[in-house]
Parts: structure tokens; C-alpha cells; sequence
């Protein structure tokens, strides 16, 4: 890896001060959503205001490139053409509109990982019920990582899709996305990733990612406004689906019997949109990239492995996180007191963090024999004096 700029206490204090949130909470919630910069809430804000005076389409038509522009920032930030962006509401409809476009036929396969988000998975045991496709699960390596190798072992003639989870919502653990691409390359098969959890923490190169699909939210480390979210979709290789769902916007009538789609990543958007939100959202991205997406990922490392390192030196704690690349999701059990419990008593001294239940990752979660985790997610904002006031709280609440 190549060195990074270190961050210093101007930069930090800065960061900090551009973050209306910081002055109230200790924000350890950035894996549900984070806090958002002032320039974020700025754009937004700005727009809706401009749709309040002379009219919402009006303010889209002011606003045309700028709005065109959030298509480079978000190609921008994956290394993609903006050709194969889409702008949806939220990762759930960029991931089912990639997924749900595959054709499949009975005895087709999905394989996937242990880590697997519960909607994906739900996803796949809906298709099996209705089109009759087998769901494999390829199992974790000795780290407790998605084994890139066990998903070449089980790719065969009937294989559709491999569809993973980067980072999962309950946990640090960071799957070699990339190596899972380059089995999916070398079979041809369509690979999905759902990056909600690493877009914004983590940098992202499609190419080098391998995939064919990538999903994101705005909320999460990306700190852009909720209700936004995208997808890629690589041109080359999905040109030829179909979306699941067609409008107005995503294909056009041309005669009364006959609709054409559009021939871009567009066609897996639908018609109406939060405009103010997708501006945010652009604002969200630049933001990031100023900064330098290697740079944040340096910092939140190093926070949540002191997180880590002194949380898993208190009596009672242990903490959870698989595998041996980890980013900035920490989650832990305390052997006495439930998960819900040490958040809700956090929450009441202004500190944010929140509770991983089973039914979000329920292959994991019942695979270790784990009941609810307190689930802690650090960003680049965050100090370590949050995170020794937050390992204190904790320590206290307990003991008591
Ligand atoms: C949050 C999350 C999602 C869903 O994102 P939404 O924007 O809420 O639809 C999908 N996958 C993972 C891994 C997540 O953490």
C-alpha cells in the first residue's frame, strides 16, 4: 500500500467543525447513517429552497448540470463511465433492480456468502419459490472471510449470478470483493456486489473489484442525505438486460404497441427522484474524494482498531469482527448486559451506536450461535477521545 498524507489536528478539527453533529452526539452510528457536512446540508437545503420559489421543474431545469454532475461524481468515485450510473432511492432498489433483471430458470444458481445482507437474501429465497433457482453458499475461510476459492469450487454449468456482500452490516470484516471478481471473470458469470457498507470508507475501483453490478446507499459512509442511493452497472456485460420494472422514464413509447428502453444504466432508474437529495449526494461524494478515499480509509482503520483494542480489554466485552482486513465496524457482546440495553443506556449520554440483530444477517449470526451486538461505526470525524468516552460509558453502564 502506498503511504498516505497523515491527518493532522488542524485537518481534524476542521473536518469537525464543517459537521453541525459533532457538537451534540459522540456519532458512533455511521454504518445507519452518518452525519452529514454542512456543504451536504447546504446543496440540499439550497435546492429544496430554489423548488419552494420558482417551481420544482423549473429548479431542475436551473440546476441541469449540476444535477448531470452527480452522474461524474458517482463515476468518479467507482472509476466508472457515467454512462452506467444509476441514481435510485436507496441501495435495496439499486441491488433488486441488478438482481431481479437477471433471467433466471429453474435449477439456476445464485451463489453467495455466509455474510449475506438479509434483504439480498431474501431476495434469492423469494426467486427460488418463484423461479425455482438453487441458492449456494459458499463458505467463510479460516479469517471468516467470503473464500474466493470455495466460490470457484462451486461454480458449474447452472451458475447465474455470484452475488456478495463486501462489508457486512454486522461487523468489520472487509471481503476480498476482488478476488471473488476475478473467479467471477474467469467462469463469465455475473457478479453483484452490494458495496453499501464500503462506499465512503473504502476506495472503489470497479475494474479492479471485478464486478458486474456494484449497490450503494447515500446515508452511510458516504454522509450524504437518506432516501438516496445507486448503482453501476457495467456496461459491457449487462447492456443486454432487461429491467424488471419499466416507466416512462426508463424506456420511452414510441408507438402504441411498441417501447424502446434507454441503452444506458439509466434504464434501472424510475421517474420521479429527490432532486434536492441527489444533489446532496453529489456534494456527499466530492466531498469524500477531496479528502481521498485512501486517506479515510487509514484514518477509520486506525480509530476502530483502537476501538477495538480497548473495548476488548474491558471485563465482560468480547468483540466480534471476522476476518483479518477490517474497516471501521466494530461490533461486541457483553456477557452480562443484551445489546439494546448498553445502547439505549449510550444513547441517554449522547453517544450513537447501534444493536446488530439476527434477522439482519441470519447465516452469520446462526452459523457463531450469536444473539443481538452492539454494533459500533466509526468515520473519519471521529476522535479518539469519542472513542475512550464512549469505552468508559460502556465499562460504566455494566457495572451497574
Ligand atoms: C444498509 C444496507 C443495505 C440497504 O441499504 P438501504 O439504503 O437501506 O436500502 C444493503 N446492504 C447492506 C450490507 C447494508 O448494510
Amino acid at each position: 500500500m502506498t503511504a498516505t498524507r497523515p491527518i493532522d489536528e488542524t485537518e481534524l478539527a476542521a473536518w469537525r467543525a464543517e459537521t453541525p453533529g459533532c457538537g451534540e452526539v459522540v456519532h458512533l452510528n455511521n454504518a445507519g447513517a452518518s452525519l452529514p457536512p454542512e456543504v451536504v446540508l447546504d446543496t440540499t437545503i439550497a435546492h429544496l429552497r430554489l423548488e419552494a420559489t420558482i417551481g420544482g421543474y423549473e429548479a431542475a431545469a436551473a440546476k441541469h448540470d449540476a444535477i448531470e454532475g452527480v452522474y461524474d461524481s458517482v463515476a468518479a468515485l467507482l472509476a466508472a463511465d457515467r454512462s452506467e450510473i444509476a441514481l435510485v432511492e436507496n441501495a435495496t432498489r439499486a441491488w433488486d433492480m441488478a438482481f431481479y433483471s437477471v433471467p433466471f430458470e429453474p435449477g439456476d444458481q445464485v451463489i453467495t456468502g455466509v455474510a449475506e445482507y438479509a434483504s439480498n437474501y431474501l431476495a434469492f429465497l423469494h426467486a427460488h419459490r418463484r423461479h425455482g433457482i438453487e441458492i449456494v453458499v459458499a463458505p467463510d475461510d479460516a479469517t471468516g472471510a467470503t473464500d474466493a476459492d470455495a466460490v470457484a469450487d462451486r461454480i458449474g454449468p447452472r451458475t447465474k449470478l455470484i452475488a456478495l456482500t463486501h462489508v457486512p452490516t454486522n461487523g468489520g470484516l472487509v471481503n476480498d470483493a476482488a478476488a471473488v471478481g476475478r473467479v467471477a471473470r474467469d467462469a463469465g458469470v455475473l457478479y453483484l456486489l452490494d458495496a453499501c457498507q464500503s462506499a465512503g470508507q473504502l476506495p472503489l475501483d470497479v475494474d479492479e473489484l471485478g464486478c458486474d453490478f456494484l449497490s450503494v446507499t447515500g446515508r452511510k459512509f458516504l454522509r450524504a442525505p437518506r432516501g438516496t442511493g445507486f448503482l453501476y452497472a457495467r456496461a459491457a456485460t449487462t447492456g443486454h438486460l432487461h429491467p424488471p420494472l419499466v416507466d416512462l422514464h426508463s424506456a420511452s413509447w414510441v408507438d402504441v404497441d411498441t417501447y424502446e428502453l434507454r441503452d444506458d444504466a439509466r434504464r434501472f432508474e424510475n421517474w420521479e427522484n429527490f432532486v434536492a437529495g441527489r444533489l446532496g449526494l453529489g456534494a456527499a461524494i466530492d466531498h469524500a474524494l477531496a479528502i481521498g478515499l485512501d486517506r479515510i480509509e487509514d484514518r477509520v482503520a486506525e480509530l476502530a482498531g483502537h476501538a477495538r483494542d480497548e473495548l476488548a480489554a474491558l471485563d465482560g466485552i468480547t468483540v466480534r469482527d471476522k476476518g483479518d482486513r477490517r474497516c471501521g465496524i466494530v461490533t461486541l457482546t457483553h456477557d452480562r448486559v443484551d445489546a439494546p440495553e448498553l445502547s439505549s443506556a449510550l444513547r441517554d449520554r449522547r453517544i450513537n451506536t447501534s444493536v446488530s440483530v439476527p434477522e439482519s444477517t441470519r447465516l452469520d449470526f446462526t452459523g457463531r450461535d450469536l444473539g443481538r451486538m452492539l454494533r459500533v461505526s466509526v468515520h473519519y470525524f471521529n476522535t479518539h477521545a469519542e472513542i475512550d468516552a464512549l469505552v468508559a460509558a460502556v465499562d460504566e453502564i455494566a457495572r451497574t
